[in-house]
């Protein structure tokens, strides 16, 4: 419907046209100017506004208005269009789906033969396949969304998250505690599939994830029940990231074949290698992980072999050093850039860090430091 097509068809021989049927004329030729989805939701409350002038009821569709020999029902007509921009709008807001299902699709193609029946199918059928219902997820069109989201869940649960944390604030997989008592009501409102794993689970998830995020997540979303049970704090302590973060995330790697990127550098390096060394190996990590079998053993396999080697490490490194000048970083600004930080310094920095490897230089400097292309 163009505003000229509009403006013929409902051309009154030269009856005057109302405020609400102005602003019906205004909206729309708005929108053919710029589609915004915005402006979409103006029209719609104009064209409501102008009904309503009509009568509390139906009383819209017998005014002279709605009323023209040869083409129809010149109102109906644009509500109907109206309706249906509405619906593509809303299944333009389902583009989280393909997202999703690539994802779901990485972790099916690795890892299906893994996973026991229940948590196969129902992986096909809530994300491989196209779902008819939206559910196990939610998705933050945006940044301001997430945020907004993100705040409310700290402030509930007493932490404080300030800007840029929030923005870099991961996308949780969470799992949720049904009870019975309200549990349809539990289920509805947070687009829960089922009772049991996986289908308790919800990704959470904002436009800025990219597929190896929300890889990590949808392995999040099928690891097995026992493996989620058994790869918590109350078993690992402080540890746990190791086992549930550092399993997921090597999973994540290995289906995408990237082992060099993705979350959780700080620790990837260590996990990276523990399997490389058999601690644990990696059947034994998926047989834990989609299986949920010798979950604990696997993951004290993996946690006291990246002790000892954060030991070993440590030795080969001059920590006090390392502490000594980023210390001082943090204190002068200038010497966090090689090219402001004065000959003196880059001298010392060098010494220190010779022979220190590239994985534990982004660890001890951070991963945007300039001093890693600077140091030899
Ligand atoms: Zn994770």
């Amino acid at each position: 419907m163009t505003a000229n097509k509009w403006l013929r068809l409902t051309d009154c021989g030269g009856k005057p046209r109302s405020g609400e049927l102005k602003a019906v004329d205004g909206a729309l030729a708005s929108y053919q100017a710029d589609q915004l989805s915005a402006r979409l939701t103006a029209l719609r409350e104009t064209l409501e506004q102008w009904k309503r002038s009509q009568g509390s009821g139906e009383e819209w569709k017998s005014s002279a208005w709605n009323q023209q020999p040869q083409e129809g029902k010149p109102v109906e007509m644009l509500d109907a269009w109206i309706a249906k921009k509405e619906r593509i709008l809303q299944d333009d807001k389902r583009g989280a789906i393909p997202a999703l299902q690539a994802a779901a699709k990485t972790v099916y193609d690795a890892y299906q033969s893994l996973m026991p029946d229940a948590y196969r199918s129902a992986l096909e059928t809530t994300f491989v396949a196209p779902p008819d219902n939206v559910y196990c997820y939610k998705r933050y069109e945006t940044k301001a969304d997430w945020e907004d989201h993100l705040r409310k869940k700290a402030t509930a649960s007493g932490h404080d998250i300030k800007g840029s944390d929030v923005i870099s604030a991961s996308t949780p997989t969470l799992t949720w505690g049904l009870d019975r008592v309200d549990d349809e009501i539990v289920r509805v409102s947070h687009n829960i599939k089922a009772y049991d794993a996986p289908g308790n689970r919800r990704i959470e998830f904002h436009d800025y994830s990219n597929h190896h995020t929300l890889t990590h997540e949808m392995l999040h979303w099928v690891c097995h029940e026992q493996f989620r049970l058994d790869s918590m704090k109350q078993q690992f302590g402080e540890d746990f990231e190791y086992v549930q973060e550092g399993f997921t995330e090597w999973l994540a790697r290995n289906a995408l074949n990237e082992w060099t990127t993705g979350g959780y550098w700080r620790i990837m390096d260590y996990v990276i290698e523990a399997v490389k060394s058999g601690h644990p190996s990696a059947e034994a990590l998926k047989r834990a992980y989609f299986e949920g079998q010798g979950v604990t053993a696997a993951g004290q396999d993996m946690v006291r072999y990246i002790k000892q080697e954060r030991i070993a490490r440590a030795q080969k490194i001059n920590q006090d050093e390392i502490d000594d000048c980023l210390r001082l970083m943090r204190r002068y600004t200038r010497l966090r850039d090689p090219s402001t930080a004065g000959d003196d310094f880059v001298r010392r920095m060098k010494a220190v860090f010779q022979g220190v490897s590239d994985a534990e230089r982004r660890r001890q400097l951070g991963n945007t430091s300039p001093w890693l292309a600077a140091l030899p």
